[in-house]
């Protein structure tokens, strides 16, 4: 597994495997160019050439290159190897002088079998919590905390609390704002972002009704900066990014957490996303909804039972729970923009995190649970494997069929 720092990244929306990661593989594409080009032709394949437009891939591989003319082509008649796929050319007349090509793995990551410079290093022993939990007991280590900072860089702590800054600079932003989510002509897309009145409305409820509105306007506000393309910490994804922040902000604002405590839950949540990713896959294109929208309610779950100082049995609990109630969740956003479902999806993921953590709480000492996180993981990926393509992020299945107006 690597560093919680490449899970936790800071980009532009509207998804970290079609906007940070183009841009990146585009940054490192522009280091490799020495001589003067006529233009650099980029090809996107599979979910990238399908979804490329509404996940506005086409201008970060524009922006990435700036300064040389870019020419796309969305390939969407090849069948990659990997759905995430892309190959730059560098061009001169009518030779093409160089040639990588990368894949996107999720959560921004890069990988490519010719430009070794995109690829990050393991820095964890370790690849399942069932080996984590028996390194820490060997290790006399309470925490996950513990854990994690005997392999990760001394600056992690800051770079965390950096990380959670940025979350919380997210919802805050988010509820401030208003006006429409940039879309296509889809009618069904012509929305407006709607955190600001939903947290309007939660402020005058009470009890669990305010519990579950003041979580999804925090979701919403994150969720919906990330389809306009702002800013925004990938949590796993940019796709999910609002659903870990929606449950560390309600930590601290309206739980009043201390700010390093809730900082500290952040290597939970991180190591659960770093093992889904070493396991599975964190992107929608690989493996359906279900790896992030599922994956976000996990690390989630799990943060927040880290907060309340819940035992590592009872953290792996709501882990797995929130993760095996969403398997087989597909990935159908309309038209290709994170919209439909995608920011609903983040709130009722965020709600659904805080009912994972309450299962873990009150039901783990009564009823043992019979299915542990890695046997879940398992699961999510036999499951995301055998999902069809149109149901990867691909605008081909489910929502993204029934909305489009020529089936309508
Ligand atoms: S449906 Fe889920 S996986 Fe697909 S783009 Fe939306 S949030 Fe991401």
């Amino acid at each position: 597994m690597k560093s919680l720092s490449n899970l936790f990244r800071y980009g532009p929306g509207p998804s970290s495997s079609h906007t940070i990661a183009p841009y990146q593989a585009a940054c490192a594409f522009r280091k490799l160019l020495t001589c003067p080009l006529d233009k650099v032709r980029v090809i996107f394949f599979g979910s990238l050439a399908l979804t490329g437009e509404g996940h506005h891939s086409v201008f970060a591989v524009q922006e990435g290159l700036k300064g040389y003319p870019v020419e796309v082509i969305k390939d969407r008649l090849t069948k990659p190897t990997h759905p995430l796929s892309m190959t730059f050319e560098a061009i001169q007349g009518e030779k093409v002088v160089l040639s990588r090509s990368y894949r996107s793995l999720g959560g921004g990551e890069l990988s490519s079998d010719d430009d070794p410079s995109v690829i990050e290093k393991d820095i964890y022993p370790c690849a399942s919590l069932k080996e984590i939990f028996a390194y820490m007991k060997s290790e006399n280590l309470l925490q996950i905390k513990d854990f994690c900072l005997k392999f990760e860089d001394p600056s992690i702590d800051d770079y965390l609390m950096g990380i959670l800054k940025k979350m919380f600079r997210s919802v805050e932003k988010g509820l401030s704002l208003e006006g429409p989510i940039p879309a296509n002509s889809n009618p069904r897309l012509q929305v407006t972002r709607s955190a600001k009145g939903i947290y309007e409305q939660a402020v005058k409820l009470k009890g669990n009704k305010r519990r579950f509105m003041l979580l999804s306007a925090y979701a919403y506000a994150v969720a919906e900066s990330s389809a306009c393309g702002d800013l925004v910490v990938t949590s796993p994804t940019c796709g999910s990014s609002g659903v870990l922040p929606a449950i560390l902000y309600y930590a601290h604002k309206n739980m009043k957490m201390p700010l390093t405590k809730v900082r500290d839950a952040l290597y939970t949540a991180g190591t659960i996303g770093n093992l889904v990713k070493q396991n599975a896959s964190i992107a929608g294109s690989v493996g359906g909804c279900q790896a992030e929208i599922g994956t976000a309610s996990s690390m989630a779950a799990a943060a927040l039972c880290s907060l309340f100082g819940l035992s590592n049995y009872q953290i792996e609990y709501a882990a797995e729970v929130a993760m095996e109630h969403f398997l087989g969740l597909s990935c159908d956003p309309v038209d290709g923009y994170v919209i439909i479902p995608c920011i609903e999806r983040n709130g009722i993921a965020a709600i659904r995190a805080l009912a994972c953590f309450y299962y873990a709480r009150y039901i783990s000492p009564i009823r043992q649970n019979k299915v542990n996180f890695d046997d879940v993981v398992a699961a999510m990926k036999i499951t995301g494997d055998s999902l069809a393509m149109e149901y990867k992020e691909t605008a081909l299945g489910g929502l993204a069929y029934i909305l489009d107006p020529k089936h309508c």
